[in-house]
């Protein structure tokens, strides 16, 4: 790992206002250089969304370190994320978490990060291929939910599969510009939300999978 480019990124992130102690050690232990494909690797510890595969992005790491911070995940807890991407996120949740669920509609996309996270001996995420907007009901309730793509709507579907206690972190948005980070926490009493900052995610993409990405 580059650990200097590392140290910068984290003293970055301090910079910008992170101060979750646990949060910067997950990103400090995940080498983001093995997230990203070969042509981008130098600029991997940058603080910038880079492309990946499908037309899809690994986010800033300081959305990634924004998201995770607000989803105060505790060692105990059960987290779904939709949108595996790179499996960057699963990464560094995985780090924070007992378990991690991660589903993706890319089937390469998943089975690259399957692979990946394996390979880097992480053990505790498992991967799918799905539409995440409908969850992951056979694993419900989950203690904490992130989603790393743009819903145009509050996914209700994943409010249903939250635990009362817990967590949902989603992007919501019909207009790229105007995409907000929502918080939805479930109480006894029902939702509480409150909006955390703006972002551009890529679209959280309903229903079948296009063919091209069925590989
Ligand atoms: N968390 C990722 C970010 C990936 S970008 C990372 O750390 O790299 C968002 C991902 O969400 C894309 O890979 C996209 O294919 C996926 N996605 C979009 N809509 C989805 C859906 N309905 N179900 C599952 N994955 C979805």
């Amino acid at each position: 790992m580059n650990v200097p480019a590392m140290q910068r990124l984290i003293a970055e992130l301090r910079q910008s206002g992170i101060t979750d102690e646990r949060v910067l050690a997950a990103i400090a232990a995940v080498d983001r250089e093995r997230f990203v494909s070969p042509t981008f690797a130098e600029r991997a510890w940058e603080n910038t969304a880079l492309p990946i595969a499908f037309g899809q992005t690994i986010s800033q790491p300081l959305v990634v370190a924004a998201m995770t911070e607000a989803l105060a995940v505790g060692p105990r807890m059960k987290v779904l994320e939709v949108g595996t991407g790179s499996g960057y996120q699963a990464a560094v949740l995985a780090k924070l978490a007992r378990r991690v669920y991660s589903i993706e509609r890319y089937k390469p996309l998943s089975k690259e990060s399957e692979r990946l996270l394996i390979d880097l001996r992480i053990h505790n995420v498992v991967c799918d291929v799905g539409d995440g907007s409908k969850g992951w009901p056979a694993q419900a309730p989950f203690d904490r939910i992130i989603v790393t793509a743009a819903a145009e709507e509050r996914p209700q579907a994943l409010i249903d599969q939250l635990a009362v206690g817990g967590i949902l972190i989603v992007p919501v948005g019909r207009d790229p510009t105007a995409q907000v980070v929502e918080r939805i926490v479930k109480t006894d009493h029902g939702l509480q939300r409150d909006t955390l900052m703006p972002v551009r995610f890529v679209p959280l993409v309903a229903g079948a999978l296009p063919v091209l990405g069925q590989g």
